[in-house]
This record gives C-alpha cells, sequence and structure tokens, in this order.
C-alpha cells in the first residue's frame, strides 16, 4: 500500500467556465449582469487599514444582526458563510449524520452529490416527474434528510410554500435544506414556515440577487438548535471564515433594499422577454422564475448551438448529463447581452 491509498478520493464540482477576455457575452453561470448597490463600494473604502491587522469577528455580527432584521428573525437565527456553497457544505456536515440516505431530486444542483460523497453521506436521487416536476410526496419515504433548490437548478422551476410545507411537515425527523439561490427572482421564499417548524433550513445568497458573487456571502436562516449546531461545526474547522471586507460589504448590501428590488425586477422582465424571443425561435422553455431559463431546441441538438455560440463568444451553460443534455441553461444578461445572444442564434439556426 502506498500513502496515495490512504488519499481521500472525489470527484469535484466542476463550476461554469471564467474565460479572461472583455468582449465576451457571459451567460454561463448565473452572475447579476448589474454592479452592486453603491453602497456596498462605499463601505469597501474603509477596508485595508489599520483594521485588517486583526482578526475579523469570528461571528460576522455586524452580518447577522442586518440580516435578522432584514428578515424578521433573531440574529441567534442566523449562519453566514463564505457563499452559499460553504453553508450548504456546513449544513451537510452538520445535519446529515445519519445511516439513512438523503434525498435530493436527480436533476438539480449538481455540488450536491459532490458533498455526500466527500463526507460519505449515504444518499439517493430521486426521479422528476414529467416536465422535471419535482412531486413534494416523493420524498415522504424513509431518510436522512432532504435537500431541495427551490427554484430548482438548472430548471429554474419553483415549487409553492405549501409544496415545501408537506415535505418539511412530512419529514419531522430530518432537517429539510431548502436552497434558495434563485428566490428572489419571482418564486416565494419559504422562511415563513420558520417558526412552525424547527427541521427546516432556508439558505439563500447574496451571489446572484444582490450581484456579489465575487464576494462570497450565504446565509442560513433556520431555529435555534439548527444555528448552534452550524456554529460548533464551524468553530470546529475554521473560525474566521467571514473576512472583514465581506461582512462590511453584505452589510451594506441589505442597506440598499430599493436598489435590490429594482434590480430584480429588470431581471425577471428580461426574462420574460427573453423567454417569448426564445419560443419565436422554436425553442421551448421550462417556466422559470430564476435568473435563467432552461431552453431546448425542437430541431437543433443544445451540443451543437452551445458551441455555435460559444465560437461567436457568447457563453451559456450546457450539462453532457442524463435527461438534460438537450438543454441549455441561460443566463438572464442585460437586454443589450440578450439581443446580441438572439442575434447571433438567428444565425446559428438559419445556417443549421
Ligand atoms: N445553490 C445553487 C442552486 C446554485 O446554483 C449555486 C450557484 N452555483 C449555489 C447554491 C452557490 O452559490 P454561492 O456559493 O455563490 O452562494
Amino acid at each position: 500500500m502506498s500513502y496515495q491509498d490512504y488519499f481521500r478520493k472525489v470527484t469535484p464540482y466542476v463550476p461554469g467556465e471564467q474565460p479572461k477576455e472583455d468582449d465576451i457575452v457571459k451567460l454561463n453561470t448565473n452572475e447579476n449582469p448589474y454592479p452592486p448597490s453603491p453602497k456596498v463600494a462605499s463601505a469597501l473604502k474603509n477596508v485595508g487599514g489599520a483594521q485588517s491587522r486583526k482578526y475579523p469577528d469570528p461571528t460576522a455580527a455586524l452580518l447577522r444582526d442586518a440580516l435578522a432584521e432584514r428578515y424578521g428573525v433573531r440574529s441567534s437565527q442566523v449562519f453566514v458563510g463564505v457563499g452559499s456553497d460553504d453553508v450548504l457544505g456546513m449544513c451537510f456536515l452538520t445535519f446529515f449524520n445519519s445511516e439513512r440516505p438523503i434525498l435530493f431530486p436527480e436533476v438539480t444542483y449538481s455540488f450536491y452529490p459532490v458533498w455526500a460523497e466527500l463526507f460519505r453521506i449515504p444518499y439517493r436521487t430521486v426521479a422528476l416527474r414529467e416536465g422535471f416536476r419535482i412531486v413534494p410526496e416523493d420524498y415522504l419515504t424513509e431518510n436522512g434528510g432532504v435537500v431541495i433548490a427551490n427554484p430548482n437548478a438548472p430548471t429554474g422551476i419553483a415549487l409553492s410554500v405549501s409544496e415545501i410545507e408537506t415535505i418539511v411537515a412530512g419529514n419531522p425527523d430530518s432537517v429539510v435544506i431548502v436552497d434558495e439561490a434563485y428566490v428572489d427572482f419571482g418564486a416565494v421564499s419559504c422562511q415563513c414556515l420558520l417558526n412552525k417548524y424547527p427541521n427546516l433550513a432556508v439558505v439563500q445568497t447574496f451571489s446572484k440577487s444582490r450581484s456579489m458573487a465575487g464576494m462570497r456571502i450565504g446565509y442560513c436562516i433556520a431555529g435555534e438548535p439548527l444555528i448552534a449546531a452550524l456554529q460548533n461545526v464551524k468553530y470546529s474547522y475554521n473560525s474566521y471564515t467571514m473576512n472583514e471586507a465581506s461582512i462590511l460589504a453584505g452589510k451594506a448590501a441589505l442597506e440598499d433594499e430599493a436598489y435590490f428590488v429594482e434590480c430584480c425586477k429588470r431581471i425577471a422582465e428580461t426574462r420574460e422577454w427573453a423567454r417569448q424571443e426564445f419560443e419565436k425561435l422554436s425553442f421551448v422553455c421550462t417556466d422559470s422564475k430564476a435568473n435563467f431559463l432552461f431552453v431546448s431546441h425542437r430541431s437543433v441538438p443544445a451540443k451543437r448551438i452551445f458551441e455555435a455560440l460559444r465560437e461567436r463568444k457568447i457563453f451559456v451553460r450546457y450539462f453532457a448529463q442524463p435527461h438534460i443534455d438537450n438543454y441549455l441553461r441561460v443566463t438572464i444578461g442585460t437586454r443589450a447581452e440578450m439581443e446580441r445572444l438572439f442575434s447571433a442564434l438567428r444565425g446559428i439556426l438559419a445556417e443549421a
């Protein structure tokens, strides 16, 4: 045996490409096309001075308190982390220690099986129904936990609060994580269920609706026992995950509610216009409530369109995976970026 036999072997999650060139229309990683609130840049002017000599506040109290105020919960119900990936990873590590498999949809955020493998959590994927539908009753079998992205990725399809409630109420002995990375673009958060269900953990991010993917801020809102358990695990691994800049920038973003609302509204409007444009070009689209559309052309294979767009410096996301390998996930950019996309698509489809 060699020492290499004792390495932890995992197949990592593969994020979308981050091309270096400037003239690219980048619609492949669900970033927000608009900058963060100007209040974020102002807050960051104060970073990097004498204060940076010191460790940041391990409790990130400024940011937790601001989130608690924004969402009408206690600070002790808020956990923050380095993007929602960090928060979700901590949730898997903390809540899923049962012998029973955790459940998540077969088509969903592809990081879930990676964390399950990394932390050696048994898991079972649940098939989607016709039209990529998630049926709550399918998650009422014995399990060690449930994870639902709502809206789901990469389909963008959202469950209603009462459908989420069916899953949470039907699993009183498991933690149900609802990953609401895209909720602000047109779905309804299930945070209103938190008072009723101590087994619910709602995870959100600043990466999409607050245009701050680069600052890496995510959070979980849940009952106090769940948050206390998350804190214990985090402080047993790395206490200082939230740096000074992210704490200040996150707090500043929360102070500009009007900007946030306007930005989400614009993206939802562009999405609905883009859906019609796709349909005019013979694409079928799921009913996405997220900042992306999930589209499939009636005759031209998705992979071919993906490659032809790439040659024209337009990046969208293609997943060579069962069930979705004839679909493209297209992030909603600015209206100008989307117009460039549709003009390229018209050219590609005319040649196909
Ligand atoms: N959940 C879902 C469903 C996502 O698509 C993403 C983005 N890749 C994340 C969580 C993580 O986003 P972040 O770590 O930037 O908050």
